[in-house]
């Protein structure tokens, strides 16, 4: 499941799909999502023909591993939105950052130093084995390491192994050769203020 339909949502979507990954696609609303103009979901919908489109909860209850790809500040919402038993035992890849735009850019983090995004969402869900990675890069080298001239690094925070063993696998399939282990969820934070 990829939670968000944002540049990073449809790029995460659309590169784990290529792969052969059965991929869920989870918005607040289908409806509503669909009848915006920009971005015409519709159409990215048609050119992807195996990704299919659902509620947060129904894309995260249909799925082994779910990626959060929301608003950071609305992060906590869409995740309750899921619903905590449809992310109990799951990976729960976080790629969000804490991003106020409300005085303009660039942004202020809503949350660093003692705590973190990644922290707040484990706390919350604690059932999910949340992993907060990929936050420190654009959306478009999160599959596809290869696009930089020079090989890059790509850091895991989270308090459970086998969880980032897990999303450090999916990452070496995409290429990524340079992870780097940071240590618990509260590594999170170095990670969102970079
Ligand atoms: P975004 O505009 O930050 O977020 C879009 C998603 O947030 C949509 O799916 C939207 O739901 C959801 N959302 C917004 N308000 C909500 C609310 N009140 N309740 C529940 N859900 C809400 O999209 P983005 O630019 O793709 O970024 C996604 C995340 O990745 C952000 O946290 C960003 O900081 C992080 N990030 C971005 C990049 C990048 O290259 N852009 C790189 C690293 C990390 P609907 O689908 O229902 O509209």
């Amino acid at each position: 499941a990829v939670l968000g339909t944002g540049s990073v949502g449809t790029t995460l979507a659309a590169g784990f799909a290529a792969a052969g990954h059965d991929v869920h696609l989870g918005t607040r609303d289908p409806d509503s999502t669909l009848a915006r103009p920009e971005p015409d979901l519709r159409a990215w919908l048609q050119q992807h023909q195996g990704v299919r489109l659902g509620t947060f909860a129904q894309a995260a209850g249909s799925s082994e591993v779910v990626v959060n790809a929301t608003a950071g500040e609305s992060s906590l919402q869409a995740l309750q939105a899921a619903g905590a038993d449809n992310l109990a035992g799951k990976v729960l890849i976080d790629v969000a950052n804490p991003l106020d735009f409300s005085e303009g850019f660039p942004p202020r983090l809503f949350v660093q130093g003692t705590d973190s995004l990644g922290e707040q969402i484990q706390r919350a869900i604690p059932a999910a084995r949340v992993v907060k990675t990929w936050n420190t890069m654009n959306a478009g080298l999160m599959l596809a390491p290869d696009r930089l001239d020079a090989p890059t690094a790509v850091f895991l925070s989270g308090d459970d192994m086998r969880a980032k063993e897990q999303v450090r696998d999916l990452q070496v399939s995409f290429g990524w050769r340079q992870i780097i282990d940071l240590g618990g969820i509260e590594t999170a934070r170095a990670a969102e203020m970079l």
